[in-house]
C-alpha cells in the first residue's frame, strides 16, 4: 500500500500562534501515527504579506515544538513552496479555462457586497454570478470594462459529499457556495487553486486543518475532479483553541505567538502538553514531547468543540 502523506502548510504572513501550532501538532501526530510522511509546504504566495523573517520563524518554531518533516522546509523557498510554483498554477488555470470551468470576472468586493441578491454563506457573500458567460476571454473583459479581471471557477452540479473524520458526513451545495476565485486580479493564484495543485502533485493523502476550511474542501474536491487529479482520501477539520474569554486567536504579534513564548524561555514541552490537553489527548496539561503522544494517538479521541484557554493554563504555560 502507498505510504500515507500528510502536510503542514503554514502561511508566513505573521508569527505562528498557539492555534496554528495545535493544528500542525495534530496534523503531524495523525500522519506519523500512521507511519506516514510529512511535507512542510510554505504557503507564501501572497507577497509582500509573506516575509522571509516569518518564514524563518515558522521553521524554527515548528522544530522547537519537536515536529519534523521529510520534505520541504528549506531555509529559502524551495520546490515545495508556493512562491516557486506560480507558473505551475498558471498552467492549471489555463486548463480549467480551456475546458470551460473558469471565466474572467471584473467584480470588485464592493460590487459583490452591493449586489442585492447576494445571500451570505458561511464564508461571506456568495458570488452572484454577474460575470458568468459575460466575456469571451480576459482580453475582452479588459477592453470592455477597463478593469483587470480575476478568474473564477464555475461551481455547479449536484451536491458534493465527503467524509470528515471528526465531523462525519459533510454535504455542500455548489450553488450555496458560489463561484470562487482561482486567480486574483493582482495576477497571483488564489488559495483554492494552489492548494489543490500542491496536494495532488505532492502526493498528499491526508489533510488535517482548521474547521474554518471545511467548506473549502468541497470547493477543492470539485477542482480535483475538473482537473482530473486525484484528491486526498482522508480529511479532518479540527476545532479551534481560543484566547481566554473565547476570542478567536488572530493576533500573530501577541503574547500567544510561538516566537514570543520562545523568547520568554517557555518550555516547548509545556506548549505541546497544553495543546494536547485542549485537544482532548491528555487528562491535564503536562510537559510532553510530540513523539511521546504517538503511541496513544487516535484521531477519534480528539475534542469536537472549540476550547477557550483559561488564565491559569496560560500562567502554567509560562511558568518555567
Ligand atoms: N496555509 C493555510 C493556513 O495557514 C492552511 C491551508 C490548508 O491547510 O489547506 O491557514
Amino acid at each position: 500500500m502507498e505510504r500515507e502523506t500528510g502536510r503542514l502548510a503554514p502561511t508566513p504572513s505573521g508569527y505562528l500562534h498557539l492555534g496554528n501550532a495545535r493544528s500542525f501538532l495534530l496534523a503531524w501526530l495523525w500522519a506519523r501515527s500512521r507511519g506516514g510522511r510529512v511535507i512542510l509546504r510554505i504557503e507564501d504566495i501572497d507577497q509582500p504579506r509573506c516575509r522571509p523573517e516569518y518564514r524563518a520563524a515558522a521553521l524554527a518554531d515548528l522544530a522547537w515544538l519537536g515536529l519534523d518533516w521529510d520534505a520541504g522546509g528549506e531555509p529559502v523557498p524551495g520546490a515545495h513552496d508556493q512562491s516557486t510554483r506560480i507558473e505551475l498554477y498558471r498552467e492549471h488555470l489555463a486548463r480549467l479555462a480551456a475546458a470551460g470551468h473558469a471565466y474572467p470576472c471584473v467584480c470588485s468586493r464592493k460590487d459583490i457586497e452591493e449586489a442585492s441578491s447576494a445571500p451570505h454563506g458561511d464564508d461571506g457573500p456568495v458570488y452572484p454570478g454577474t460575470c458568468r458567460g459575460r466575456f469571451a476571454d480576459a482580453e475582452q473583459a479588459r477592453r470592455v470594462t477597463g478593469r483587470e479581471p480575476a478568474w473564477r471557477f464555475r461551481f455547479e452540479g449536484p451536491p458534493l459529499h465527503f467524509h470528515d473524520e471528526l465531523m462525519g458526513d459533510v454535504t455542500a451545495e455548489p450553488v450555496a457556495l458560489g463561484d470562487f476565485v482561482l486567480w486574483r486580479r493582482d495576477d497571483l493564484p488564489a488559495y483554492q487553486l494552489a492548494v489543490v495543485v500542491d496536494d495532488a502533485l505532492q502526493g498528499v493523502t491526508q489533510v488535517l486543518r482548521g474547521r474554518d476550511l471545511v467548506l473549502s474542501t468541497a470547493r477543492q474536491l470539485a477542482l480535483y475532479r475538473a482537473l482530473g487529479l486525484s484528491a486526498p482520501t482522508r480529511w479532518a477539520h479540527v476545532p479551534f483553541v481560543q484566547e481566554a474569554g473565547g476570542r478567536r486567536m488572530a493576533k500573530r504579534e501577541g503574547d500567544l505567538a510561538l516566537r514570543a513564548l520562545r523568547e520568554l524561555g517557555t518550555d516547548p514541552a509545556r506548549v505541546v502538553g497544553l495543546l494536547a490537553f485542549t485537544a482532548g489527548l491528555l487528562p491535564a496539561p503536562a510537559p510532553v514531547r510530540p513523539r511521546e503522544l504517538l503511541p496513544a494517538f487516535d484521531l477519534r479521541r480528539l475534542a469536537r468543540s472549540d476550547y477557550a484557554l483559561q488564565p491559569q493554563e496560560l500562567a502554567w504555560l509560562k511558568a518555567t
